[in-house]
């Protein structure tokens, strides 16, 4: 059996290595590092994937979040609610921007932000929503919309985790997750499910006005050449990491074909294991039952693979699994309202029962492109071992 890998980059560059570095080798000789001709083809080439109007790339999926709050005028003092279990990237540049972050509780099924919790939470100085589609599955965008439109609000979705997936509304409506609220934020991190070899991030909207804002913000406020009518930041995503995003664009939904793929391996292997709960997919966009990932959406892209573990040791079953070869990860091991960085006297522990919960029994399985057969059953049967014994 291969090693396995939390995350095997190196595996899924050796199917498309011709590409790369000959597209690599040609943005270095024609020198063009910066917002060259590919950054362009990229955005382009993107924005016909998602069907979204503007692509504006930048430097990190946080300063894609930042600059899109930036962009919407957002005010200090004003009141942004975003989901406690996440990662502090969301949290993080809403309070370096001196807004208020208001963190809320999420569901327990889904681990996103509860719409229920963000009407509990909403007060006049409320002007943001950010949900997060975690792990690879969208919020729920009708509820969240339809806040939003109630309390005039924006939302902003933090799409990092999220890209390819989509959202199936009530009325039938798909669309993909990234382009249904006013504003959104991706990363191309390594392990994302669109990574670069670097740092990447992409800023999305419909709205021009928007747009052409956040286009001046991300290279120093300036929309004349050294005219800064605003202030901005300088992130920008270069060549190099344009390329290769390119090449792995085309693969993206097989890419998240495969994640879905060892996904419905694993649940079957764990069907029927009491103090296993297995990601539900909430059937956003097919209708198909929470129990299936079926094959013919994208429903959920499978980010992370993550259980909850029920009356076991779930510490204990993680050194277990690293003893055996397996890695593992918690995400996320504290909830943002209990980190010291974002502690807050007005939060109260009663208002957070999922995260409070979720982050004791949360264990997050090896989940990339190549995994195979042997490295699931593997990884399933020391698992069902561990915690029927
Ligand atoms: C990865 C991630 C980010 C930040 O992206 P970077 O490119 O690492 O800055 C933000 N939000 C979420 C939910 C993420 O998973």
């Amino acid at each position: 059996m291969k090693k396995i890998q939390m995350v095997d980059l190196k595996g899924q560059y050796e199917q498309i290595k011709e590409r790369v570095d000959a597209s690599v080798l040609d943005v270095i000789s024609s020198a063009a590092f910066i917002n060259g001709p590919e950054v362009h083809s990229f955005q382009k080439e993107l924005e016909e994937y998602l069907e979204v109007k503007h692509v504006i790339p930048c430097a990190n999926g946080t300063d894609a979040l930042q600059i899109a709050m930036m962009g919407l005028g957002l005010k200090p003092g004003d009141e942004v609610i975003t989901a406690d279990f996440t990662f502090a990237a969301t949290v993080e540049v809403i309070a370096l921007l001196q807004l208020t972050p208001v963190l809320v509780d999420v569901e327990p099924d889904s681990f996103n932000i509860d719409p229920e919790a963000i009407k509990k939470a909403i007060t006049p100085n409320t002007k943001a929503i950010v949900p997060v589609h975690l792990f690879g599955q969208a919020a729920n965008m009708d509820e969240i919309m339809a806040i939003a439109k109630e309390h005039n609000l924006y939302v902003i979705e933090d799409n990092a985790q999220g890209i390819g997936s989509s959202y199936k509304f009530a009325d039938g409506k798909v669309a993909k997750t990234g382009t249904i609220g006013h504003v959104s934020s991706t990363s191309f991190f390594p392990s994302k499910n669109l990574g670069c070899y670097g740092d990447g991030g992409a800023i999305f909207t419909d709205d021009d006005d928007l747009a052409h804002t956040i286009r001046g913000i991300v290279n120093h406020g300036m929309y004349k050449r050294y005219h800064h009518d605003v202030v901005g930041v300088n992130s920008r995503l270069d060549s190099i990491q344009a390329t290769v995003l390119r090449a792995k664009l085309p693969h993206l939904d097989a890419y998240n074909n495969a994640r879905r793929s060892a996904a419905r391996k694993y649940n079957q292997a764990f069907e029927g294991i009491e103090n296993i709960i297995t990601p539900k997919v909430k059937g956003n966009s097919c209708g198909t039952s929470s129990a299936i990932i079926c094959d013919t959406c994208n429903c959920h892209v499978f980010h992370q693979y993550t259980l909850r573990v029920m009356n076991v040791d779930r510490d204990a079953l993680a050194n277990h699994l690293n003893e055996a070869g397996i890695p593992c990860g918690v995400y996320y091991p504290i909830p943002l309202h209990s980190q010291k960085a974002y502690q807050d006297d007005r939060y109260n522990e009663l208002d957070f029962p999922v995260t409070n919960q979720l982050v004791k029994e949360v264990i997050s399985l090896p989940m990339h492109t190549e995994l195979d057969d042997d490295q699931i059953n593997y990884i399933t049967k020391n698992i069902i071992d561990f915690v029927t014994k």
